[in-house]
């Protein structure tokens, strides 16, 4: 059976609007996705949006619609967004389906069944944006949300509480037998240390709080937001194929992908959750940065949102998954600029990329009445470079280092423009007897796009496949395997396209 992959992105909250940091989110996991399915791996890749929000509550009665009303139109904007950034997701879930609340139901059982969940009393001051409580010294200075910027009020309850203080050698075990669990390095020394400070039990569950997910020996309460959310990761797998048993194939999952701010969540909070309910924890976290602009977090409640649809308009979607994948180094913060994305539109996809298509069609055209010439086997050297670039590029996705696979597949894109200049093919083409010379270069180059199409297709899939047809290849032919020197189609046909990479003349910003 083939190796399988499963991996998720986080829950979108249903109420956020979409911006820049879902899509770079859910653009990130796809092209991992992606490049697991070039190896004939089996990938489950999910997504979904998280409702059981007493802000749903609020907002939907401010609206005149039931709640279930309110994340019914919300949702489909997380579903729509996941459409335009073309993301590969197998399942779209949703926490009030209602498969989703009886298995969250039959979870809370397990947790029960662990002895780790008693009653007790909850006070504390209470964000009802972030859905959780703060201690005073979390707190931005006049009792505001850290996050939100906006005053927490005081919740005091009973409630039930999971008994999370008592996992917490369990969970530094873990983290020191798994020391790659949590990427980046930075992150995971960080949510060992709020292991290590010490843990307080959590309590999982809300009184009177009608939407969410019933309690299931206790009614009058429901099951806390952030536990509902999590377990999606595991009730997903239970019912997105109805007939068939995807936990056993695909539990526990390969990886996850979020952004920092719900570290803790994720990689405090939901392996102890995961340890008491008897299952397997996530083989990796990645917790990746912020995208920026003007040195601050992007988001609606802080203002300074990036829109990212524009630039999908103007330049197309392929654009603006690469100029993420290739700015931001995966895990770290980075700054999503007007310019900077113009700049290598621009320079390296319309310049570097875009135009060798373009001179290797039209040269083969010129040259060869269309037709790739076949392989004397003289360019041994670019044929290593393609093996090294193909292992690099296996490497660097197997470290979660995207823009370092993109980096090494370009090397390759600049390689073949290189090639162009030393070996001047219009200049050949002039003298009959470098008929071979000209045959091998212009086999080199179209044999090393094409590879080049098939390493950067996880992250610009449509225009790798417009390279593929072009080159006279099956542009469905992306597979791993096929990137090899001389897996081409022999004797291809070129068919000319139009620009790969238009230019754009007027700026978005
Ligand atoms: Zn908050």
């Amino acid at each position: 059976m083939a190796q399988r992959f499963y991996l998720t992105t986080p829950i979108y909250y249903v109420n956020a609007e979409p911006h820049i940091g879902h899509a770079y989110t859910t653009i990130m996991s796809d092209i991992i996705a992606r490049h697991h399915r070039q190896r004939d791996e089996e990938v489950f890749f999910l997504t979904g949006t998280d409702e059981h929000s007493s802000n749903v509550v609020r907002l939907a009665a401010e609206a005149g619609r039931t709640p279930r009303e309110h994340a019914d139109l919300n949702a489909e904007r997380f579903r729509a967004l996941g459409g335009v950034v073309e993301a590969t997701t197998d399942f779209f879930i949703r926490t009030t389906d209602a498969e989703h609340v009886a298995a969250v139901g039959r979870v809370m059982e397990r947790l029960r069944e662990s002895g780790d969940v008693y009653r007790g009393t909850y006070a504390g001051w209470y964000c009802s944006s972030c859905e959780r409580f703060y201690a005073e010294d979390e707190l931005d200075e006049g009792r505001l949300c850290p996050i939100h910027r906006t005053p927490v009020g005081w919740l005091e309850e009973e409630n039930w509480f999971f008994r999370l203080s008592a996992y917490r050698d369990r969970l530094l075990a873990h983290y020191d037998a798994h020391p790659e669990w949590v990427l980046p390095p930075a992150r995971r020394n960080e949510a060992r240390r709020m292991i290590e400070d010490g843990l307080e039990d959590l309590s999982i569950s809300r009184a009177g709080v009608e939407w969410g997910v019933p309690v299931p020996w206790d009614p009058d309460q429901t099951v806390y937001v952030w536990v509902d959310a999590l377990f999606n990761y595991y009730t997903a797998l239970e019912y997105a194929r109805p007939g068939e048993d995807l936990v056993a194939r695909f539990w526990p999952p390969d990886l996850h992908v979020m952004a920092k701010d719900i570290l803790k969540f994720h990689a405090v909070i939901w392996p102890a959750l995961l340890m008491a309910s008897g299952l397997e924890l996530p083989r990796r976290e990645m917790i990746h940065g912020y995208v920026l602009k003007g040195g601050e977090k992007m988001s609606k409640t802080t203002g300074n949102v990036v829109d990212p649809f524009p630039f999908i308009t103007e330049y197309g979607i392929d654009a603006l998954r690469y100029y993420l994948a290739r700015e931001i180094r995966f895990g770290e913060d980075g700054t999503f600029t007007a310019e900077g994305f113009e700049a290598r539109y621009s320079q390296e996809l319309a310049n570097e990329l875009g135009n060798l298509l373009n001179r290797v069609v039209s040269m083969v055209g010129r040259y060869r009445g269309g037709t790739v010439p076949a392989d004397a086997g003289v360019d041994g050297e670019i044929a290593a470079e393609v093996s090294a670039a193909v292992d690099a590029t296996v490497a660097a996705y197997d470290r979660l280092d995207i823009s370092r696979a993109i980096e090494d597949d370009w090397r390759l894109v600049q390689r073949l423009n290189r090639l162009v200049e030393q070996r001047a093919p219009w200049t050949l083409a002039k003298d009959p007897a470098r008929a071979a010379e000209l045959d091998q270069t212009l086999f080199s180059l179209a044999e090393g796009l094409r590879a080049v199409a098939i390493l950067l297709w996880p992250v610009i899939p449509g225009s790798s496949e417009r390279i593929l047809a072009a080159l006279g290849q099956d542009p469905a032919e992306t597979g791993l395997a096929r990137a090899a020197w001389g897996a081409g189609r022999p004797g291809a046909q070129v068919r000319p396209e139009g620009p790969l990479f238009p230019r754009v003349e007027e700026k978005v910003a």
